[in-house]
This record gives C-alpha cells, sequence and structure tokens, in this order.
C-alpha cells in the first residue's frame, strides 16, 4: 500500500499529460509509471476482498496517521476503491475530506486488512 495514491498530490508537478484523458479542465497528475499501475492495481484488488470478506464482518474501512496534517484519517473501502482508480486514470483524488464522526472502531490499519485476508484464506 502506498498511501502516496491516496494523498493530494502536487499541481504543479511537470508532466500533467495522461494519454487516457480527454478532459482539459481535470486537474491532472502525472501519469503513473507501469510499476505503480501495477501496485495501484494490486491495492484495488485487495480493497475488492475488504469489501467482500471484511465488510460483512463490520470493518468498514482503513485508518492511518497522515504525516502531513498529523491527523488520522479513515477511508471507507468504497472511497479507497473510487481514489485508487482515480489514481489509475491519472486524476487527483478527492481526499482529506472527513468523514462525518467516522465510528473509529469500524476501521483498522491496511496491515491488519492485509493479515485478516491471509487469515481468511488460511495462509
Ligand atoms: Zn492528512
Amino acid at each position: 500500500m502506498n498511501f502516496d495514491h491516496m494523498m493530494p498530490q502536487d499541481p504543479f508537478a511537470d508532466d500533467p499529460n495522461d494519454p487516457a484523458s480527454f478532459l482539459e479542465d481535470e486537474e491532472q497528475v502525472p501519469a503513473l509509471d507501469a510499476h505503480e499501475r501495477a501496485q495501484v492495481n494490486e491495492d484495488l484488488r485487495i480493497v475488492k476482498e475488504c469489501k467482500r470478506y471484511l465488510a460483512p464482518r463490520g470493518m468498514r474501512g482503513i485508518f492511518f496517521l497522515c504525516e502531513d496534517c498529523e491527523n488520522t484519517h479513515y477511508y471507507d473501502w468504497d472511497i479507497m476503491e473510487s481514489n485508487m482508480r482515480a489514481s489509475l486514470k491519472g486524476e487527483l483524488p478527492p481526499v482529506h475530506e472527513p468523514s462525518a464522526e467516522p465510528d473509529v472502531h469500524a476501521y483498522v490499519t491496511w496491515d491488519y486488512a492485509l493479515g485478516y485476508l491471509d487469515g481468511l484464506a488460511g495462509r
């Protein structure tokens, strides 16, 4: 999990052209290279597993301590999925919008989610 893809990116970074995008008015972020795309696709696959297996067990998403603002951020699986899809399309993910009083007990760390999935798979 690379939280760079969850965070707002430098709007002044060079190379804003995503050949897949036709929307000139959209804010653009540097296109992911092949390695980054693979990484985001892998994270996306995991998030889908989380939605399928962890959400029914009461886990709504992840939390992590943000180094930028030193707050804890909570992300629902759906928000993570849309952020990752935005990254793949070269769009700025809509982040840093605090959830309205999230139920903090319903969120786990990314590592915990990975470990839980491994446990379910018998790994
Ligand atoms: Zn933050």
